[in-house]
Order: C-alpha cells, then structure tokens, then sequence
C-alpha cells in the first residue's frame, strides 16, 4: 500500500468535523473514467501533479454537491498508484446518500469509512488489478486498526451492497466493474482477510507489551547514549522507568518505540523538544502527518510519557484500560487489544507493516548492553591509630616511638587532632592483626574510619634522637 495524506479541509463535509465509531468500510468507485487521483485529490502536492481545471474535492461542494470520502485509489502524475486518505478515518464521511431506511441509519452515520476507486474505462486488467490491490491492502490495514473483521456481515461491503441493506442511495459500485476482470465482493473481503492473516505476528511469538522491565535503567542510558542519543533523551529514560512498570507496560518497549519516533531525541521531523511528545501523538481530531498542528503538545516530559505509556497499554489490552483521566489525546475504546505484541504494532500504531519489527530490533540492541560499572568509590577505610594528640609535639614523640619499634608511622591531622596511624586496610581484619602486634610491642592502639591529611612529622624529640643518631653515624 502506498498510503498518503491530504485532507480535503475546505470541503464542507470536513468543516463540519462530526466524528463516527468506525464499524465498517463502504467500497465505491468513481464512475467516471479518470483513473488520475488529481481530479479529485488537490492541490497538487508535487505527486499528484496539477489538475488545470481545479475541480477537485477540496472545496465547499464538489460539482455542487455535497460529497466527500475518506480517500481515493488512483495514479499519480508519474502512473504509479496511490492511496490518499482525504479525512481522518473517523470523521463522518459524505459517501452514501441517504437509503431507504433514511438519513438516520445510513452508512455516513452509521460509521461506515468509504473510498473511491478511480475507473478508467473499466477495460484495463493491468489497472485493475493495481487497484484491486491496493483497495485490498488499505482494507485490511483498516481492519486491523479499527478491529474489524472484514468477513462479518455487514463490515466491509461496497456501495451497492449498501443499497440491498437499505443504507445507501441506488448506485451499482463496484459490482459494475469488478466482474468484468473476474472479481466480485465475496473474494474481495476473503483478499482482506488473507492479507491481514499475512502480516499477523502471533502473539506468542512476539514480544509482549505488557511484563516487568526486561532490561535496567543504566542499560537503557548506555544503549542510547551508544546509539548516539541526545542528552535530553537520555535523561528521559528515568521517566520511562518511572511510569512503564506502574501501567504494567516493560518500559524497554515504550524507551525503544520513543527512540524510533523521535530518532534518539534528535527530531527533524514536524515535531522538536518543545512538543514534548515522545512519540509523534496526535490530537484528537488528528491531521496530516506533516501538519505539526495536527500533534499534541504536552506540558511536561512527566505528562507526554504517561500519554505514551497509557496508549500502549490501550493497544496492549491492559487490565483497566481504557482508562479514565489519561493525558492521551486519542485514548479511543476501540483500540483496546488490538496489538498484544511489540511487532503488532505494525500497520497500526503507524502505516508501515515493519514498525512493530523495527522497535523490536532496538530492544534486542537495548537488552544485550551491559550496564556500565559503576565509578569505582572509595570504600570505607580502617586506620590502626596509636593516639591523637591535640599537641603535634606530642603526635611527633608517639611518631618516632612507633617508628622506632619497627612500624610504618604517618601522622595525619583532622578534627584538630594529630592521629599517629599505622596502616591503612580495606578489610577489617588485616586491620585487626596490625593493632594486635602493635598492642603486642606496649602500643595502646584502636582502630577508626577517620582519616586526615597528612601532615610531615616535626624535629625527632630529644630523648629518642640519641639510638637514632647513632644509627645514622654507623651506616
Ligand atoms: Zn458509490
């Protein structure tokens, strides 16, 4: 599926905003042999390609009437084919008429999304067969996001169909056209339903959405700071690990999805910092992917977050969602359950069938870095202490004294004292035997945590400088 964006926003049908619960799809086609999305999807976007009668649906009323639809099937101005959704998918659409069992319970207010096929001169199998594919694809990708089943009765019919139901106006869409290239609706909803099958991942091959942190915080930093994160990003992780496991959603999912939808916090899409948003949310009313207006802004990193995570969980089917007071901007109902699984998300949290896979590619990268070893601390220290004397004279005489019964002496000053220490040990016990020779040799000795800076020791006192002097002559 090639599926663009360009919402018809000066048709009436739009400025009228009415939104719809999305239970089923209307397929129509043109009736008019223009297979060229530009006579009816405009202005021309550089794709599109201009239309030079400027007759397209994005004006009040198209041809004077009253019409619009959620997209169009056609070609672009190079040939290839396209989708272009016109109005967001639960926006009521002008699509139906009206029906026998009246304007009430027609199609347009009955949740229906209806699309436009653009014929050509119904001949072409090659055209056809492009369309029919696409029109397959875009279904079933609406099906998966809306949860539908594309085989229950009445779910995904064309417009003629909805006329035998009495929900839509006298129109033969598209049964006019797709038996002439062997086609009718019973095999166009089978299509939709093998196609959704073809990009299911089942779920117990997935990854789960919900569970406990399959990975820590620090690993999360160091996966992103390796992957070339902001430091923005980086911090923002805390906050993930903060509110994920609370909406029991493994918060290396929602970092990870964060990390794809902001490219590691560096944006450059529509959105920047300011928005707060870690994951491209929409508004309510939702928009065009590269209208910026069209996303939500948040107050705080804390409440963007939280939208994300609530959205997840929605679409996880977690115990409690919907939930009441999210700050999520599109908290729908319907969303509930429909991705279990990381790869899930797929085709419905965003268009592109690899999303979900994409995310899970950056979990296996986030899961397998080591967290870095924390910067070495100084441990506590043991000192075996011979005395501390507030006189240095005296901390210099205890100094000579243990020097000269054959210990290591240092003398260190803190606390207004001067500490004569003998040895320093990170275990205790290697401090413990040191104080017992020493206690051994007539020192009185105890044992403190308490440092100091060292400080030089002072003249040798003159009782003791006789024995060490005459060493000093004899060597
Ligand atoms: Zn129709």
């Amino acid at each position: 599926m090639n599926l663009k964006t360009l919402f018809l926003t000066n048709n009436d049908c739009y400025k009228s905003g009415k939104r719809h619960m999305v239970k089923g799809i209307m397929v129509h086609s043109t009736g008019a042999n223009n297979p060229w999305l530009k006579r009816y999807v405009g202005p021309d976007d550089g794709l599109l390609g201009p239309n030079p009668y400027n007759n397209h649906w994005n004006t009040p009323k198209p041809g004077g009437r009253s019409v619009c639809v959620h997209a169009f099937i056609g070609k672009l101005q190079d040939g290839s084919i396209a989708t272009y959704q016109t109005l967001p998918w639960d926006m009521v659409g002008w699509h139906s008429g009206s029906g026998s069992l009246g304007s009430a319970k027609n199609a347009n207010n009955n949740g229906y999304i209806g699309f436009e096929i653009c014929e050509d001169d119904l001949t072409d199998a090659s055209y056809f067969n492009k369309v029919y594919t696409e029109a397959v694809e875009l279904c079933a990708y609406l099906c998966k996001k809306f949860n539908l089943d594309p085989l229950a009765d009445g779910v995904l019919i064309c417009h003629s169909e909805g006329h035998k139901r009495g929900i839509a106006s006298n129109h033969s869409d598209v049964m006019h056209w797709f038996p002439r290239h062997g086609k009718n609706m019973d095999m166009f909803r089978a299509a939709v339903k093998a196609e959704m099958a073809k990009t299911d991942t089942p779920a117990q091959t997935g990854h789960p959405i919900i569970g406990k942190p399959t990975a820590t915080v620090g690993q999360a930093k160091e996966w992103a700071k390796n992957s070339g994160a902001t430091s923005l990003f980086i911090s923002l992780a805390d906050i993930f690990w903060k509110l994920a496991p609370s909406a029991g959603v493994d918060p290396v999912v929602a970092y990870c999805q964060s990390a794809k939808e902001t490219g590691y916090g560096k944006f450059g899409g529509v959105l920047n910092e300011t928005f707060k948003n870690p994951c491209g949310l929409k508004t309510k009313s939702g928009g065009s992917n590269s209208d910026p207006n069209a996303h939500q802004r948040f107050t705080s990193w804390e409440e963007g977050i939280q939208a994300q995570i609530d959205h997840l969980a929605l679409y996880a089917g977690a115990a409690g969602y919907p939930k009441a007071g999210t700050p999520d901007p599109r908290h729908f109902p319907y969303l509930k359950g429909t991705a279990p699984t990381v790869e899930q998300l797929g085709g419905k949290w965003a268009p592109s069938t690899s999303y979900g896979t994409d995310i899970v590619a950056m979990m296996n990268k986030l899961k397998a870095t080591k967290e870095p070893a924390p910067a070495p601390s100084p441990g506590v220290m043991y000192y075996v202490q011979t005395g501390a004397y507030s006189n240095k004279a005296n901390a210099d005489a205890q100094y000579y004294k243990v020097k000269a019964a054959g210990f290591d002496a240092i003398i260190k000053q803190s606390g207004g004292l001067y500490r004569v220490q003998v040895g320093a040990f990170s275990v205790k016990q290697n401090a413990e035997n040191l104080a017992a020779k020493l206690k051994a040799a007539g020192f009185d000795t105890y044992i403190t945590t308490t440092s100091g800076t060292q400080v030089a020791p002072g003249h040798e006192p003159k009782q003791a400088a006789k024995p060490v002097k005459q060493n000093k002559l004899l060597q």
